[in-house]
């Protein structure tokens, strides 16, 4: 007989444990132990579930990498006595946090499935229930004693996405994240489907290993009608600066001012790694396809093809803390490391 699945629920925080104050009316954080008595139902799955719990659980506003970190590090102490992972956690940076620890993971041959919700699970009209079920159900799915998912997912409202190619979208329909360039790897319906050519495949023939370095000397700089010289050379002059990330206009356009391209050059002749990605939900930056991005081009900016924001910022982060030599860095950020790039032609 298939041994039953063991699964790991890590709470991290967020509004799927929060309470209402009673005297602010504001969401505050709440004990996770109550959060399980919510869910009597999560006896029924046909898995074994442990928890754990942050200290002090948080507000997903208030993660940063090192939270990042000390949630791999949970995932990584418990990666041999587990069959699944499920982290609950709030959805406002869900995407960079899980793109982060999708880079963070290599040779990941285990489910590790983000999740949350847009009401408290107390909440009569609660969506919490349903993600953190099935959530669980898809870390336990298994084939013959091997997971089917063994990549980093996210899972929000009856579809399963790869996390890395997530979005937030919402802040108040269920639906509040989408995969603006990648289908869902699966959908719960009547039946909880799963597109396995869509799957990354497991590489358990080599070690699991994280990678913990960090680096967020980098910056987000998002373009628009009429910004201004000081504005970009103050950006580009900050001190230490290593990485931005350049949110242009639709498939990677941007002012042609020679003022811009200049700042831009310099800052790339000092080793700053810059990279072009779309303000546009989806789609996909194409340099050179307008005369607008040709000196972009030119200038050697790495083209981030049709990466989402938050997944260029964790790739960016992680590759700058591998210290990748400066020759390489442009071909390793534009070729895919875990499906969150599609290739570029
Ligand atoms: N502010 C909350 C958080 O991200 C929102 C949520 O959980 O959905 O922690």
């Amino acid at each position: 007989m298939a041994k039953i699945p063991h699964i790991l629920l890590i709470y991290t925080g967020g509004t799927i444990g929060m309470v209402k104050d009673y005297k602010t009316g504001a969401l505050k954080i709440f004990n996770f132990d109550k959060l399980l008595k919510h869910i009597p139902e999560l006896n029924q799955l046909n898995c074994t579930i442990s928890s754990i719990s942050l200290e002090e659980p948080i507000d997903s506003s208030n993660m940063n990498p090192d939270n990042w970190v000390f949630i791999a590090e949970i995932i990584e102490k418990n990666y041999e006595k587990f069959d699944g992972f499920v982290v609950l956690h709030g959805s406002d940076t869900m995407s960079y946090t899980a793109s982060a620890i999708s880079f963070m993971f290599e040779n990941l041959s285990k489910p590790v499935i983000f999740t949350g919700s847009q009401l408290p699970i107390g909440d009569l009209r609660t969506d919490a229930k349903e993600n953190l079920i099935t959530s669980i159900e898809v870390a336990a799915s298994q084939e013959n004693g091997v997971p089917i998912i063994s990549e980093v997912c996210l899972y929000f409202e009856y579809k399963l996405y790869r996390a890395n190619r997530t979005t937030k979208i919402n802040a108040e329909h269920f639906e509040a994240f989408t995969s603006p360039n990648f289908p869902p790897l699966g959908e719960s319906g009547v039946h909880l489907k799963f597109y396995k050519q869509l799957i990354n495949k497991s590489k358990k023939t080599k070690p699991f290993t994280v990678r913990k370095h960090l680096d967020n000397n980098i910056v987000i700089l998002k373009i628009f009608p009429g910004i201004t010289e000081k504005t970009i050379a103050s950006i580009l002059g900050i001190e230490g600066l290593k990485g931005v990330i350049l949110e242009t206009f639709g498939s990677g356009n941007a002012p042609t001012d020679k003022w811009f391209i200049d700042l831009l050059k310099e800052s790339i002749n000092k080793g700053v790694q810059i990279v072009n990605v779309t303000q546009c939900i989806s789609g996909s930056v194409i340099m050179g396809h307008y005369e607008t991005s040709v000196e972009l081009k030119k200038a050697g900016i790495i083209n981030g093809g049709d990466i989402t924001t938050e997944s260029a910022l964790a790739k960016l982060m992680f590759l700058l803390g591998e210290k990748i030599p400066k020759n390489k860095f442009k071909a390793i950020f534009e070729a895919q490391l875990r499906g969150e790039i599609s290739m570029l032609e």
